[in-house]
């Protein structure tokens, strides 16, 4: 199974992912936390990329398709990956193109989590998320078992600084210019399948299932 997830900001891309991954026992290529563990480590990659996250803007291109044609080619994505937050424009979209055929490998659905502005503004708001394994969490809709630490690794939960009205606004401006024309991209190909992410995790996750049925099978 090969799909990629796309949708603003606070759709719950990071968290349907992640269900996903561990139930078909595929990677899930998550854009934003390579960047986020890149800064981290601060390397060179992270040095570059760090003031480009916090004012909520894409970094270049050719640098996330670089990234990402990297972890495409590790042996683990042999079976089936989730994309996440990539591509995030017509070109990174048009580059994930080519790294596919050059592996003779096609998508099997672009899952666009088509979600309103008030539910991404209330999600944004409370999100929680682990640095050290890159689960996320919510004050009201996701709480941690324990306050504060994450149910997965024990490590404390932070508020992620791009989460701040300003900056989410700005990103939700950089999604419709940016993000939104991958709809037509993935439409023309017959890829596109919209799903709702205003659903609550357990109701759009048995929507997945019923979506996702009509593609290739978990092990395709
Ligand atoms: P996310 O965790 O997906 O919300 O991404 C957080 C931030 O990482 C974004 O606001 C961008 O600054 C950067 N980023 C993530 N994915 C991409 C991408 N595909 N292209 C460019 N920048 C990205």
């Amino acid at each position: 199974m090969r799909i990629i997830l796309f949708g603003p900001p606070g759709a719950g891309k990071g968290t349907h992912a992640r269900i996903l991954s561990e139930k078909w026992k595929i990677p899930h290529l998550a854009a934003g936390d390579l960047l986020r563990s890149h800064i981290r480590e601060a390397t060179d990659v992270g040095k570059r990329a760090k003031a480009i996250l916090e004012r909520g803007e894409l970094v270049p291109d050719a640098l996330i398709n670089e990234l990402m044609a990297e972890q495409l080619e590790k042996p683990a994505a042999k079976r089936g990956f989730i994309l996440d937050g990539y591509p995030r424009t017509l070109g990174q979209a048009e580059a994930l193109e080519e790294v596919l055929g050059r592996q003779k490998e096609r998508l099997d659905s672009a899952l666009y989590f088509k979600t309103s502005e008030e539910v991404v503004v209330e999600r944004l708001s409370g999100r929680l998320v682990c640095p050290q394994c890159g689960a996320n969490f919510h004050i009201r809709n996701i709480p941690p078992k324990k306050k504060g630490i994450c149910d997965r690794c024990q490590g404390p939960l932070v508020e992620r600084s791009d989460d701040r009205p300003q900056t989410v606004r700005h990103r939700l401006k950089v999604y419709e210019k940016e993000t939104a024309p991958l709809l037509e991209f993935y439409r023309k190909r017959g890829l596109l399948r919209e799903v709702p992410g205003d659903f609550d995790v357990s109701e759009l996750q048995e929507e997945l299932a019923k979506v996702l049925k009509g593609a290739a099978s978990p092990q395709g």
